[in-house]
């Protein structure tokens, strides 16, 4: 079983750090579904991700643990180059 990768949280869980570096006063990040699309955070959809607006990295944020990682952002509006 391979070890889950974490983001970095500090000031009370307000500042998220990626592993690609990305923060929140950076890129940041946005909600999202399980499959990495964009959607508004509400309580019957929403599930509680984060997708990276950098490297795509989708988090949980009760965990802070990388769940999986999506190449297209462009639900987010953002073209990311491989
Ligand atoms: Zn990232």
């Amino acid at each position: 079983m391979t070890k889950k990768e974490k983001i970095t949280v500090s000031n009370n869980g307000d500042h998220w750090i990626c592993i690609c570096n990305n923060n929140t006063m950076n890129s940041g990040f946005d909600t999202c579904d399980k499959n990495g699309e964009y959607i508004e955070p509400l309580a019957d959809i929403w599930t509680g991700l984060y997708a990276c607006l950098d490297c795509g990295r989708v988090i949980n944020q009760e965990t802070h643990e990388v769940v999986t990682r999506i190449k297209d952002l462009s639900s987010f509006g953002i073209t990311v180059q491989s």
